[in-house]
């Protein structure tokens, strides 16, 4: 399973599915893809391989942000409803997850009594918690710490807000993520090897970091919402 997000300037479908296909190596059930498109928010998700994903996307769409996924199904089975990317039910926000939330049934009886949920992964709950804190009156930075504070277990996070789409967060617990730096555009990725054809210059994110990305900037927050300075490596492999 991976995810991969790309914030910029060039058509994110090829981007998205190209860093997709790198990390098929990691295994994967269902693979899934949301793009900005016209001020809205296109998702296309399928049971089985990228190759049915990349047929069943609609040629037409065309963004230049755009998050990906291919799940390993730990909660709910391997079907096109349970794959990500999932939203919120006003679809505000759009996220795809790499994990398993321990807690998720603490959650939804705590917090999410009267929420539908339209899957029976672990990973709506998270998308639920964060509208639901922005429905609370939170900003959306912090209604993300708050929901990562929330969550018990793994996760490696890409959101997107249709609210504001000129930023995509993310979010790392015990679960692989890196940031990859480019010029005029950024990426997230769970390996270097998801963003390599387009930058090799990258930022280790460290457990409960929350990001904040744009097509200029990765500002990196620890979970109480301090900004971590932190110098990009190289990485030295061939794309
Ligand atoms: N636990 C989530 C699910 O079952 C994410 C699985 C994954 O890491 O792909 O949908």
């Amino acid at each position: 399973c991976g995810i991969v997000g790309y914030i910029g300037f060039d058509d994110v479908k090829e981007i998205i599915l190209g860093g997709l296909e790198k990390l098929e190596y990691r295994g994967y059930d269902s693979a899934g893809i949301a793009i900005v498109n016209n001020n809205q928010v296109y998702v296309c998700k399928e049971k089985g391989r990228i190759a049915k994903l990349r047929d069943c996307l609609d040629k037409n769409v065309t963004g230049t942000i755009g998050i990906g996924h291919t799940r390993w199904a730990t909660h709910g089975e391997p079907n096109k409803i349970n794959s990500h990317p999932h939203q919120s039910s006003s679809m505000r926000f759009t996220l795809v997850h790499n994990g398993i939330i321990e807690n998720e049934n603490e959650l939804r009886k705590k917090y999410l009594n009267g929420t539908n949920f339209t899957s029976d992964t672990d990973t709506e709950v998270i998308v639920q918690l964060i509208e639901k804190f922005v429905n609370d009156g939170e900003s959306v930075e912090l209604a993300i710490r708050h929901t990562m504070s929330e969550l018990e277990g793994s996760y490696a996070l890409a959101i997107l807000d249709r609210e504001d789409m000129g930023t995509l967060y993310a979010a790392k617990n015990k679960t692989p993520l890196l940031a990859g730096r480019g010029s005029g555009f950024n990426m997230i990725g769970s390996d270097a090897m998801a963003m390599i054809n387009h930058t090799n210059s990258f930022y280790e994110i460290e457990d409960k970091e929350f990001l904040k990305i744009t097509k200029d900037s990765i500002e990196i927050y620890s979970i109480y919402g301090n900004q971590v300075m932190r110098e990009p490596y190289i990485a030295d492999i061939d794309a």
